[in-house]
């Protein structure tokens, strides 16, 4: 099933990328919630970049938006059936390797890397270069941005294409669902706090708004979390297919980088134990 059809086109090719950057800086102040304020969000970036995700002969399978599913496991959560979380050291860290493909430019990589420290500014996580480990994630331009959930085994690739996927919360929202973490929109608790609108979401899309069992590890659903997409995400006519409840003003999925609660789910997941993490 090619399930990539319809979706927006342009821009993101022909544009340069600080020209972006700039742009979503410009932006993140904008208070409104109408389909032109959701243009640089993490979830418009998504789909924009990933028109043709999974398409490409040896991309893996690109499902529910950006999240890469083993062949024959669609309907599976791989986290739930064999553990997926990276290994806690002795010394309370979790290392998780790391190599960055050759394709990318000096620029590019600079970002990649700072996306992959800010992790170790808030959480246990530190990601590594690759030395000799057996499990990494393989950071690669392909066509797209996406990720598999959670650990895999081997070298799992975390795909940021060169064409509108090297920003800091695209980097930090894919990496995330390499460390286990699914959307928020998807969690399991997520019909007390926002309504999908499915008459209006493309046909075929609906899949990117089931509902997931998650665990949620006692933190609150967050509309500013990087993993939430936007009000419009997925729409085919131009109306909203996420509405936040009861106050349907809130602004969701405008994240530009992990939200608090984002970085606190990450040290419960895995039990970081630092001065201050469990605030
Ligand atoms: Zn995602």
């Amino acid at each position: 099933m090619m399930l990539r059809a319809a979706l927006l086109s342009v821009l993101f090719c022909s544009v340069n990328n600080y020209v972006i950057q700039d742009f979503l800086e410009k932006t993140e102040e904008s208070s409104g919630n109408s389909i032109d304020d959701d243009d640089f969000s993490v979830s418009t970036l998504l789909e924009k970049a990933n028109q043709n995700a999974g398409k490409v002969p040896g991309d893996p399978l690109v499902l529910y938006g950006d999240i890469a599913v083993p062949s024959g496991l669609q309907n599976a959560d791989p986290c739930t059936q064999r553990g997926c979380l990276w290994p806690k050291a002795s010394d309370g860290n979790v290392y998780v390797p790391y190599r960055i493909g050759s394709e990318f430019s000096r620029r590019e990589r600079n970002t990649i890397v700072q996306g992959l420290r800010s992790f170790a500014l808030s959480t246990c996580i530190r990601f590594t270069p690759l030395n000799r480990q057996q499990d990494f994630v393989d950071i690669r331009s392909l066509s797209g941005c996406f990720s598999f959930v959670g650990r895999r085994g081997r070298n799992q690739t975390v795909s940021l294409s060169r064409q509108g996927c090297v920003f800091h919360q695209i980097i930090q929202h894919e990496l995330l669902h390499a460390l286990g973490f699914d959307h928020e929109q998807t969690r399991s608790d997520r019909d007390q706090h926002v309504r999908i609108l499915l008459q209006n979401v493309i046909r075929g899309m609906e899949f990117n708004f089931r509902i997931i069992q998650t665990n949620n590890l006692n933190t609150p659903y967050d509309y500013n979390s990087v993993m939430h997409y936007s009000r419009f995400a997925f729409t085919r006519n131009n109306q909203p297919t996420i509405i936040p409840i009861p106050d349907t003003n809130v602004a969701i999925g405008r994240a530009t980088e992990m939200s608090p609660t984002d970085i606190l789910r990450v040290n419960r997941l895995y039990r970081c134990r630092r001065r201050g993490m469990e605030g």
